[in-house]
């Protein structure tokens, strides 16, 4: 596709998109960076955890990531990314400092974790763990929830965990054709044998919660109880 005039983004920009500068970028393991949004088109905002915000890389190709706190008067927001390292919005993430502009859409809905009543499970993987956050921050029996990630690399993953102090959380390490979601279905029936759960939420890759999800209802756990929302997919780009 040819590229679009530039005159068509930068109105389009203008028009729909808040500015916000890079305020800073925080390391947080080998793939994941918390970045710090801030701008006075942040203030004032009215954010739910679990909405999605839209990043504008050029040409108006959009990412998705989940804002992780927002701070509506000092105009400020977070989001983790992971880069994953085979696509734009990873490149995007992994080249951005302090002092970046961006151009974004949103907040916007996606979940919504405050309708949420009572306990959950909830099921991710690395590009969860931000929402996870949202998630635990917006929950009134947070010790009581139980976060499930299915990821790459453990150590990598647990020094996230770690830092953003997301208590009550399983890493499991994803093995070549999925079979490590026997043990991740098998953990979320154990646990909830143990202590029954009142609410599911679904993250993260769109195959994985396809086939936990199906585990789950073939055990009768799972019905209108559950939020689903998939983050990516293999083979598409972009996913919002
Ligand atoms: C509502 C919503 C909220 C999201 N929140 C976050 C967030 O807070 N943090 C975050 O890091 N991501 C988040 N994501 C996921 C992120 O938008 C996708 O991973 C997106 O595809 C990244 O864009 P990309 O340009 O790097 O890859 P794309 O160009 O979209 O995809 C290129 C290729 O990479 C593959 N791919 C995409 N994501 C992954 C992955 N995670 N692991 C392995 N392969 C992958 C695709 O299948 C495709 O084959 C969210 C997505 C949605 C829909």
């Amino acid at each position: 596709m040819p590229p679009i005039p530039q005159f068509v983004t930068s109105t389009v920009t203008k028009m729909r998109f808040r500015s916000a500068v890079v305020s800073e970028v925080v390391l947080l393991s080998g793939h994941f960076r918390l970045i710090q949004l801030e701008g006075d088109e942040l203030k004032e905002v009215a954010w739910i955890p679990g909405q999605k915000i839209q990043v504008h890389l050029g040409n108006l190709v959009c990412r998705t990531y989940t804002p992780i706190e927002w701070n509506p008067i000092e105009g400020r927001m977070h989001f983790v990314a992971f880069l994953h390292g085979n696509g734009s919005g990873s490149e995007w993430a992994s080249s951005l400092g302090p002092g970046a502009t961006c151009q974004f859409t949103g907040p916007r809905s996606s979940l919504n974790f405050t309708a949420n009543k009572g306990h959950a499970t909830f099921f991710g993987d690395e590009t969860s763990i931000g929402a996870a956050f949202a998630h635990r921050r917006s929950s009134k029996d947070a010790e009581r929830n139980l976060y499930f990630f299915e990821v790459s690399s453990l150590p990598e993953s647990q020094e996230v965990v770690d830092r953003l102090e997301l208590r009550g959380t399983k890493l499991i390490t994803k093995v070549a054709g999925a079979q490590h979601l026997l043990e991740v279905e098998h953990l979320m029936i154990e646990s909830s044998m143990i202590a029954p759960h009142l609410h599911w939420v679904f993250t993260g890759n769109a195959q994985s919660i396809q086939e936990v999800r199906k585990s789950l209802r073939n055990h009768r756990l799972v019905s209108s109880n559950a939020s689903t929302k998939a983050y990516w997919a293999y083979g598409k780009k972009g996913l919002d």
